[in-house]
């Protein structure tokens, strides 16, 4: 049951979205057994099995497949299927062959391949790895990117009622494809698009090429932490069950690179997004923002899944979005409870958030990530309002006294274009 007023998605991955249309969908999976199964009956396209949406935490088995049932399933095919979270993936043989990975391989820098006590692949292979074997395989051509983003925007535009995306991690060349794209859809829906800060240069060269009243560049996005998954996201204590050598996640740039960061888009006169999962991170941004004080305004934080007390506030107080994907929280809650037990109470502190002074729809908005997660709008809405999956057994609330109305969720999803 939608509102009855024009929704936005504050936050997607068009080109890939569109793209895993066309990769088979381990979501629904239970077990390595139906994994292998769904891999198995699938007629590689273009010559390779591509796959995503695999959460190994959750199948019965709790583990990856082996080299070998990976192998039993590509039968010599190039097959990658990545994790939901897109920080890893199992690769078969021909694809780490591909990918110039072998058992002597050394592992990249921010990349592990890993390997099992006899030091043997197990096909499993992660971050900067994971990106080695996905780059390693033919990229698709531009009719076929065109295809991607055309049948990405329109899932959102035609499943979804979205009639304003914003493309948070935009590629350089997305404004270009976009403009024909969304001229066939008659104007009916608008994009944002958010390059990386290292790809704003030559972003800022075409603009002129490809922006018009639907297709305009947001802003720059940067990246300050990882992900809660691999517990990479920079916390301010540790995890409960972090990593040995990152206890508390990782920081990804250092406060002096975040307000360098935040000073470029200001004298570009653009905005700066910034993924910061931990509290550690939002604080980070918190602070190079303050220090900078940049004259522009729309500045925004990615996620924001975590949040200290002290510096809830702080978001209102500089005029920064709260930009917020609640319907991680029916995917996550119990990498949470294992992670963060005894920092519950600050996952996605949405009431405080309001009452801090953050306008639902201006200064907290919601979109999903879609790919790592469904679009879904409704998603979102259950999240915030019922802190937890719909009805029936599950784990309890996750700090559900940070719950939102309904009314209020709805709200951060309101578009603001054409008003
Ligand atoms: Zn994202």
């Amino acid at each position: 049951m939608s509102p009855g007023f024009a929704l936005r998605e504050a936050h997607a991955h068009i080109y890939q979205a569109g793209r895993a249309l066309n990769m088979v969908d381990l979501a629904a999976c239970e077990s390595v057994e139906e994994v292998l199964e769904a891999l198995g009956a699938c007629e590689a396209r273009s010559g390779a099995v591509l796959a995503h949406g695999a959460r190994p935490e959750s199948w019965v088995e709790q583990r990856w497949p082996s080299a070998d049932e990976i192998e039993s399933v590509a039968r010599g095919r190039v097959l990658v299927a990545w994790c939901f979270d897109y920080h890893a993936l199992i690769a078969s043989r021909a694809a780490l062959r591909a990918a110039g990975i072998d058992e002597r391989t050394p592992d990249p820098p921010g990349g592990i391949i890993e390997r099992d006590d006899q030091g043997r692949l197990t096909g499993v292979v992660c971050e900067s790895a994971a990106l080695r074997v996905w780059e390693s395989l033919p990229e698709p051509d531009a009719a076929e990117r065109q295809r991607c983003v055309q049948a990405g925007v329109r899932a959102l535009v035609e499943n979804h009622g979205f009639v304003e995306i914003h493309d948070l991690k935009a590629q350089r060349w997305l404004g270009g494809v976009l403009r024909s794209v969304v001229n066939e859809l008659d104007g009916a829906v608008h994009v944002r698009i958010w390059p990386l800060l290292e790809d704003l240069d030559e972003v800022l060269e075409t603009r002129r090429t490809w922006e018009s009243e639907h297709v305009r560049l947001g802003g720059a996005k940067i990246f300050v932490d990882g992900t809660l998954n691999s517990r990479t996201a920079w916390m301010l204590y540790d995890y409960a069950d972090g990593r040995e050598d990152h206890p508390r996640g990782i920081a990804m740039m250092t406060p002096r690179e975040i307000e360098e960061a935040v000073r470029r888009c200001d004298a570009a006169g653009v905005p700066l997004a910034a993924h910061a999962i931990g509290d550690a991170a939002v604080r980070a941004v918190l602070d190079a923002i303050e220090r900078v004080g940049p004259s522009g305004s729309g500045f925004r934080i990615e996620h924001c899944e975590l949040v200290d007390e002290t510096d809830v506030p702080r978001l209102a107080e500089l005029g920064v979005i709260a930009s917020v994907q609640p319907c991680h929280l029916l995917y996550d809650m119990e990498a949470l409870a294992r992670g963060v037990p005894d920092r519950l109470d600050r996952v996605l502190p949405l009431r405080e958030l309001i009452e801090s002074g953050l306008k639902p729809g201006e200064g907290l908005i919601f979109g999903s990530d879609v790919p790592i997660v469904r679009a879904d709008p409704e998603d979102s809405v259950l999240a915030a309002v019922e802190r937890r999956r719909g009805d029936g057994p599950g784990p309890p609330p996750i700090a559900p006294s940070q719950a939102i109305s309904r009314e209020q969720a709805w709200e951060c999803f309101r578009s603001t274009v054409g008003v």
